[in-house]
């Protein structure tokens, strides 16, 4: 069992935060930067102010599917997230490298270190909702993370392969070891609408998204078909403008989740 969480990193004090969502998948690849997206903005929209922690850090796509190219600015009392064209705070390691397109080939430690300071150190204006997106997997970082930020609810993002189920559970069971509430499963990539005749195809074949949540008493709150138009988004920085409600079964939840 691990050692007790034990906060030591404390947000910076010009800082404020409210709720503080995980969203995490058992792989990568999956979605979980685009549901993490997809949250922020749908929370923004109710008029919450939303903030994205990026601490995907060797896989950072945050600032890309909002457009944000500029690095982060400074001032005596710590690091100024970037905003995004509808307001949406965003701290990420991309804003911080020389270049976009540079590795982070670091340590453990020392990632985890980062992403602490993304908590302790940067000024994080009044945030109602703060989503982050997490490292994929169990290793060395997530765990980092759970046991340094306050973490009051996390969301896992699966989609419907057979490898992915077994992986989804090694996820959930991390998130009820941290004893973090596990505020629903969103399954992404589900189907495939044809645009031709309407007919919706399960490409990846029978999804076993509900025996997962009835195996941990949890609910599918979304699910999120193979679109496109949503890769583009992603692709070219407007994320903000996609228009789908897809989202709202779980903003729903988020209201009316508990700080822990
Ligand atoms: P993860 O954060 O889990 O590694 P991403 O959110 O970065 O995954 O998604 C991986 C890639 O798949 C991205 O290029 C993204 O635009 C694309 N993608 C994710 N979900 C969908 C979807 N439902 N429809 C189309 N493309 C998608």
């Amino acid at each position: 069992k691990e050692e007790q969480t034990d906060f030591s990193a404390a947000l910076n004090v010009m800082s404020s935060v409210g709720k503080v969502v995980g969203v995490v998948s058992g792989k990568g690849g999956v979605g979980k930067s685009l549901v993490t997206s997809l949250l922020a903005v749908a929370m923004n929209r109710k008029s919450y102010r939303s903030a994205i922690l990026d601490a995907d850090m060797t896989g950072p796509s945050i600032p890309k599917a909002f457009g944000i190219n500029g690095k982060a600015a400074g001032n005596e009392w710590g690091l100024l997230p970037s905003k995004s064209k509808t307001g949406i705070e965003v701290m990420s390691i991309n804003l911080l490298l020389e270049n976009e397109t540079d590795p982070v080939v670091w340590r453990g430690p020392i990632i985890g270190n980062t992403v602490k300071q993304f908590w302790t150190e940067v000024i994080w204006s009044d945030v109602d909702y703060m989503f982050i997106d997490m490292p994929p997997g169990t290793g060395d970082v997530p765990l980092t993370v759970f046991q340094s930020i306050p973490v009051d609810g996390i969301i896992v993002v699966t989609s419907p392969q057979e490898l992915v189920s077994m992986v989804v559970t090694k996820a959930v069971k991390m998130a009820e070891m941290m004893n973090i509430p596990i505020l629903g499963l969103v399954e992404n990539m589900s189907f495939f609408k044809c645009p031709d005749n309407g007919k919706e195809y399960q490409l990846f074949g029978e999804s076993h998204i509900e025996q997962i949540a009835e195996k941990h008493h949890l609910h599918t709150l979304a699910k999120i078909p193979i679109d496109p138009k949503l890769a583009a988004a992603c692709d070219n920085g407007t994320i903000e403008d996609f228009q789908e409600n897809w989202m709202d079964p779980v903003v729903s939840i988020l209201e009316k989740m508990e700080k822990k």
